[in-house]
């Protein structure tokens, strides 16, 4: 039977777009659909969040092509220091530092914002022959058949393909419409971002400080410039949203501290809410659900996108795997490798930062105690140490072919 595209994307995010560049660079004909026209999506303000990629990510993207990008706009992340801390009380004394000089692969990663990612992601796709780009449309049903799944759009259309896949996020219709049901809660926390000036340079290091009420993380980006991720409760993180520009720098600036000197707002404040969604399966009847679609985490270690897009190389890997070995890409035995694949380790993740948030998140001076103790220890164990370095680059695990 012949089909609209070999494979269907409900959802031109990021993991929607680099799962159609990855499949399409395999040869897959992909028709990406997304309810956002492209302008839309590639404007300056769309996003205002900034992303530490793992270096297994990064080494994903420039397989991708997106090499140009991530070196013109990208800041590589040479160091990370956590600690505990309290606003106006600067970090407590006892510093968690990974460096990256303790790994032979380089830097652990690269920060890049949004607006650049997103843009850079958009243009690939536009380039490549092999994929339909069907924005400005919303996939409102789905019908799996022997060999075939027809999508419906809501203008009417109709696509065919021999695989959905949903990277619709974490309401994905295209997990509801396939039963997949989801565990999860909110986390009664928000995240204040934005992106700051500030006078000192920040020397390639990444900042994580964990506040009472929820993490700080001061994230560097080119220039003297920083990515601000600063996790208050709702109420509070309501309130400071609502602050005019130097009122939120009044705000802030107890909690970031004086060793980058003075800072000033680069840019729009934006917020999120936080929340933990963890699809119950991520393959059903032709479907398969890849990056929030199949689960959102907290953003305290700043892994989601790192997450989705190995879904996207697993994803790809096992398609191609499949098409190269004459099997049908979206027979149920194909995608349950792929569901095999990532259920454990994205379960895991989801424990952890959970687990994270709840320890440091609060002010508890037994856990405080506690924490420093651990983050002490940490400091003092060389080969421990390395093996959080490589888990935060991204190398550890069963990497897929794209990640390596
Ligand atoms: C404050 C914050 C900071 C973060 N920092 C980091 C970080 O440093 N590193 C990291 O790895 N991760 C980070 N993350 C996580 C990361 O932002 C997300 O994991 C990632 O953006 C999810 O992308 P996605 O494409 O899977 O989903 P989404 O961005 O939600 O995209 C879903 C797409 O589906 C489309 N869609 C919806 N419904 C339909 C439909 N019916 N039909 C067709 N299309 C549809 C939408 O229009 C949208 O374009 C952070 C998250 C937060 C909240």
């Amino acid at each position: 039977m012949m089909h609209d595209a070999d494979i269907l994307i409900a959802g031109g995010g990021l993991s929607g777009t680099a799962l159609a560049l990855a499949l399409a660079r395999a040869g897959r004909r992909v028709a990406l659909i997304d309810p956002a026209a492209v302008e839309t999506r590639a404007a300056e303000g769309f996003d205002g969040r900034s992303y530490a990629l793992a270096l297994g990510s990064v080494r994903m993207l420039r397989a991708l092509g997106l090499g140009g990008p991530l070196a013109e706009q990208g800041q590589p992340i040479l160091e990370i220091k956590v600690s505990d801390g309290r606003a106006g009380e600067g970090p407590s004394p006892l510093w968690l530092h990974f460096d990256h000089a303790e790994i032979e692969e380089g830097p652990m990663g690269h920060m890049i914002e949004d607006r650049f990612l997103r843009r850079a992601l958009l243009e690939a796709v536009a380039a490549d022959a092999r994929i339909d780009h069907v924005a400005g449309a919303r996939v409102v049903g789905q019908h799996p058949g022997a060999g075939h799944v027809t999508v419906t759009l809501d203008d009417g259309r109709q696509l065919s393909g021999a695989l959905l896949v949903g990277c619709d996020g974490v309401q994905s219709g295209t997990a509801r419409r396939a039963g997949i049901r989801r565990t999860g809660w909110r986390y009664g926390q928000t995240a204040l971002v934005c992106a700051l000036q500030h006078e000192r340079p920040h020397h390639g290091i990444a900042h994580q400080f964990f506040m009472p009420e929820g993490p700080l993380a001061i994230l560097p980006l080119p220039g003297n410039r920083a990515s601000i991720v600063w996790t208050e409760r709702d109420a509070r993180a309501r309130a400071i949203q609502a602050l005019d520009d130097d009122g939120y720098l009044a705000a802030l600036r107890p909690r970031f501290g004086e060793f980058l000197g003075e800072i000033a707002l680069a840019g729009a404040r934006y917020t999120y809410p936080l929340e933990l969604s963890l699809a119950q399966d991520f393959a059903a009847d032709r479907v398969a659900l890849v990056g929030d679609a199949a689960h959102r985490v907290h953003p305290i270690a700043g892994q989601g996108l790192n997450a989705g897009l190995r879904d996207v190389a697993a994803l790809a890997q096992v398609v191609d795997e499949a098409a190269r070995r004459g099997e049908d890409i979206g027979a149920a035995d194909v995608l349950a490798r792929y569901a095999r694949w990532r259920r454990f380790d994205t379960a895991a993740l989801a424990v952890a930062t959970d687990g994270f948030n709840r320890l440091f998140s609060n002010d508890n001076p037994l856990l405080r105690f506690g924490r420093d103790l651990g983050l002490g220890a940490v400091a003092h164990l060389p080969r421990l140490r390395r093996s959080f370095i490589r888990e935060a680059a991204g190398l550890t695990g069963d990497l897929p072919a794209l990640m390596r």
